[in-house]
């Protein structure tokens, strides 16, 4: 399963997701990644999926939909890696745009100074892009990226993208505490913003289990300091998310198991959220278990919480 959902979403909406990459192939090893560390960095572009199939899905997705009269917002790629290392992005895009649904990619624009993952970006209706860091240590620590990339060569990529996107451009600012929430980062953080000017700026904490057990949230004061910095130094549009405005409305079809073994793969899912669903639709709640001793979900415990996330070794798409 490629296309999975619908996830709730506070900046999409009701957004179809996409998992356009294998767990977990990516070109940064963040240690706050909500999806575990990197099995494969890579930069090279290389096809993953026939895009054929992922047209397929969607198809049968939004029949499945329509069936419950349910719109969806947008088609989102966000998954289990960096969604521009697919050679056949552009293809995919071109495909389901017919399908009269927008448009979303979730990068974290590391490979934008590449002309074809331009080009391919340039046709979604909206793109998310990642700025955790400044300067080069701290993108080094916050991001951990391939060796080959050039921090430099990544924020001019973003830089000249920004200039001639017509879309919807926001960006997405990770903040974690010891590492990006000083000062000195965000004021330059701010200062790119000023540069590139997205719609809206999304500063977020790690909200569910990271990589790296060392990882924890930049405080509400950081946030709040932030904030201020970016709109007094940017005048951009800034919105915090802080975790857990999006774990209401999953869709769940049928087919229990798929479904959340599509959600939980790109997004793990809290106990309590996992228990009111079962409630809602009436669903034995065994299947959870069964799941966790086949070893295709996994238990997480993060800030006091039980999470299920899926297991990268069982199979992509589930
Ligand atoms: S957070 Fe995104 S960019 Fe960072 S390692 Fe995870 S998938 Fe890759």
């Amino acid at each position: 399963m490629i296309v999975y959902g619908p996830v709730p979403s506070r900046r999409l909406g009701r957004s179809i997701g996409i998992n356009n990459i294998p767990p977990k192939v990516c070109s940064y090893s963040c240690p706050y990644c909500q999806l575990g560390r990197t099995n494969t960095m890579q930069i090279k572009r290389v096809a993953f999926h026939n895009p054929e199939d992922i047209l397929k899905e969607a198809e049968a997705k939004l029949e499945q939909l329509a069936a419950e009269n349910i719109v969806a917002d947008y088609f989102s790629f966000v998954p289990d890696g960096e969604p521009t290392l697919d050679i056949n992005l552009g293809t995919e895009i071109r495909m389901l745009k017919p399908m009269g649904v927008k448009i979303a990619v979730i990068s974290n624009a590391s490979l934008l100074w590449m002309e074809d993952v331009m080009e391919d970006l340039m046709q979604a209706d909206w793109v998310s892009v990642s700025i955790d860091a400044a300067d080069e240590k701290t993108w080094k620590r916050i991001n951990r990226p391939h060796g080959l990339l050039k921090h430099r060569e990544v924020l001019d990529g973003i830089a000249r993208f920004a200039k001639d996107y017509k879309g919807v451009l926001v960006s997405e600012t990770m903040l974690v505490d010891g590492i990006n929430d000083n000062i000195g980062t965000i004021g330059g953080i701010a200062e790119i913003l000023g540069e590139i000017k997205p719609a809206k700026a999304y500063l977020l904490v790690p909200a569910r289990p990271p990589a790296e057990n060392w990882v924890k949230r930049a405080s509400r004061e950081s946030l709040s300091m932030a904030v201020g910095i970016i709109r007094g130094k940017s005048g951009i549009s800034v919105e915090c998310i802080t975790g857990d405005e999006e774990e209401e409305g999953f869709f769940f079809s049928e087919d229990i198991a798929n479904d959340l073994m599509g959600i939980t793969s790109v997004h793990p899912v809290r106990e309590s959220v996992m228990n009111r669903l079962i409630e809602k639709r009436n669903i034995d709640g065994s299947i959870i278990t069964e799941l966790v001793n086949q070893g295709k979900i996994s238990e997480l415990y993060y800030e006091g919480r039980k999470y299920y996330r899926k297991n990268t070794n069982a199979g992509q798409g589930k």
